[in-house]
C-alpha cells in the first residue's frame, strides 16, 4: 500500500488548502497513516494558546486524534465534538477502500458558543478566562449544512487526488521497470556481444594455430629430419607442380648431384653418430651457399641434389666447382676433411625429369670414376664442344 507522501505532491497539496483556508476561513488539517500532520493550516488561537498550550487539555486533543481512526470506520465522514468544546470534522483519506490518511476540518462552532461553558473549561484548565473569550470570539460558525457541503465536495476531491495519485505513480513504476528492463537488455546484449567477440577470437587464435601446426606438417612431409634439407617429396612437388621447369630457353633450369666420397669409411672409422654430424655439417656449409630459391634435397643415404632455377650449365657449372672447393676446404667436426663429388646437368627441351636425373646421375658416375672430389658436366650434344655452355670445368661427360 502506498503512502500519501508518495502519490501526492506536498506542496500541491498545500497550496490547495491554503487557498481553501483563506476562501472559506475554517482550519484544515491532513494527518497520514503515521499520524504525522502532512498539513496544518490556519490554526485558531484557541487551539494553539490554550488547549494545545495546556498540559490537561492538550491530552485531550490528542486522544481524539488517536481514536479518529476507529470512529470513522465505515463512515464516510464524521462530525464530533472535539473534548474541549469545538467541533470537528473528519474524513478518512481512502485508496481503494483502504485508507491511506484523515482530512480534518475543525476548530469551528455549529452555532453561537456557550460562554458558561467556555468560562467553566477556563478556570477548570486555569486559563486567563479574558483572554480565553476574546479568543472564542474568532473562532468561526459554520452550519450543519455547509457541513454537509463542504465534506460532500471534500469526499469526492479525495478519491479523485488518491486515484489519479495511484495511477501515476503506477504508470512511473511501470517506467521505471521498463527502463530498468531496457538497460538489463541492454547489458546482457553487450555481454553477450563481448563473449561472442572473446569466441571470435579464441576462434581466430585456434585457426592460428591450426594453420600454423599445419605449416609445420607440411614442413615436416618435405623435410629430411638429419640434415634439415628438404626431402624427395619435394622434389616431387617441384616435378608436379611444374613451375621450375618452364621451357628451357626462357626458364633455364640445372641440377646438380653430388655425393660423399668414401663416406662408409668415415663411418668406419669415427663411427655412424660422427658420420650423421658429417652430414648434416655438409647441408649446412651447402645452405650457406646457395641462393633464395635455389633447394638443397637429400637424395638418399650420403647423396643430395640442388635444384638450381633459371640456371644455364655454365653458371651451374662453376657454382658446382665452387662446391666442391669449400667441402674440400672445410674441417668437419670429428672427422677432419671429406670430399665429394658432383654431376652437373641441364634441362633440355622435350626433357623428362627422368631423363635429367639419368644425366646428372651418369655425371656423378664418371666424377666418381674418373677420381672422385671432381664435378663432371653433362654437356648439350646439340652445341659444339666450344660453345661456352659446354665448357669443362674439372670433366664433361656428353649423353
Ligand atoms: P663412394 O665414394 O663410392 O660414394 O663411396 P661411399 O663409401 O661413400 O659409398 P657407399 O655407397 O659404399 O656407402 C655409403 C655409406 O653411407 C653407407 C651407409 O652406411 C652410409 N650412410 C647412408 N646414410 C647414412 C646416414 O644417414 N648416416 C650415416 N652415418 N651414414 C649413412
Ligand atoms: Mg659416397
Ligand atoms: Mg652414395
Amino acid at each position: 500500500m502506498p503512502q500519501l507522501r508518495d502519490i501526492i505532491d506536498l506542496d500541491d497539496l498545500r497550496q490547495l488548502m491554503r487557498f481553501f483556508y483563506e476562501a472559506a476561513g475554517i482550519s484544515v488539517g491532513i494527518l497520514d497513516n503515521e499520524r504525522t500532520w502532512l498539513v496544518s493550516i490556519g490554526w485558531q488561537k484557541i487551539c494553539s494558546d490554550f488547549h494545545r498550550a495546556c498540559a490537561a487539555s492538550r491530552r485531550n486533543c490528542l486522544l481524539s486524534e488517536e481514536r479518529i481512526q476507529d470512529y470513522l470506520k465505515g463512515q464516510d465522514y464524521l462530525v464530533y465534538p472535539c473534548p474541549n468544546g469545538l467541533v470537528e470534522v473528519s474524513i478518512p483519506i481512502l485508496l481503494d477502500d483502504r485508507p491511506l490518511g484523515y482530512f480534518f476540518m475543525g476548530q469551528f462552532l455549529n452555532q453561537p458558543p456557550d460562554h458558561d461553558y467556555f468560562r467553566r473549561q477556563a478556570i477548570a484548565y486555569g486559563y486567563d478566562q479574558d483572554k480565553y473569550l476574546s479568543a472564542l470570539e474568532s473562532v468561526p460558525i459554520v452550519s450543519r449544512e455547509r457541513i454537509d457541503h463542504l465534506m460532500g465536495f471534500f469526499t469526492r476531491f479525495f478519491n479523485l487526488l488518491t486515484r489519479i495519485g495511484a495511477e501515476n505513480q503506477q504508470r512511473r513504476r511501470a517506467e521505471a521497470e521498463t527502463l530498468k528492463a531496457k538497460e538489463q537488455l541492454e547489458t546482457r546484449v553487450e555481454e553477450r556481444t563481448r563473449e561472442l567477440n572473446q569466441a571470435l577470437l579464441e576462434v581466430g587464435d585456434l585457426a592460428a594455430q591450426l594453420n600454423e601446426s599445419l605449416q609445420q606438417v607440411e614442413h615436416l612431409a618435405v623435410t629430411d629430419i638429419l640434415t634439415e634439407t628438404y626431402n624427395r617429396r619435394k622434389f616431387d612437388e617441384v616435378v608436379t607442380s611444374g613451375h621450375q621447369f618452364g621451357n628451357h630457353e626462357q626458364a633455364p633450369f640445372s641440377l646438380i648431384m653430388l655425393d660423399i666420397d668414401h663416406f662408409k669409411k668415415v663411418n668406419d672409422r669415427y663411427g655412424h653418430a660422427v658420420g650423421d654430424k658429417v652430414l648434416k655439417h655438409l647441408s649446412r656449409v651447402i645452405r650457406g651457399l646457395i641462393r633464395q630459391g635455389d633447394l638443397l634435397i637429400r637424395w638418399g643415404g650420403e647423396e643430395f641434389l640442388l635444384l638450381l632455377p633459371t640456371t644455364r650449365l655454365p653458371e651451374a657449372g662453376p657454382f658446382a666447382e665452387r662446391i666442391r672447393r669449400e667441402i674440400e676446404k672445410e674441417q668437419f667436426p670429428d672427422a677432419g676433411s671429406i670430399t665429394i663429388s658432383l654431376g652437373v646437368a641441364q634441362l633440355r627441351q622435350g626433357d623428362s625429369t627422368d631423363a635429367l636425373l639419368k644425366r646428372v646421375d651418369t655425371a656423378l658416375y664418371r666424377a666418381k670414376q674418373e677420381g672422385r672430389n671432381r664435378v663432371v658436366l653433362c654437356s648439350d650434344p646439340q652445341l659444339g664442344k666450344d660453345d661456352p655452355a659446354n665448357a669443362r670445368v674439372a670433366g664433361s661427360v656428353t649423353e
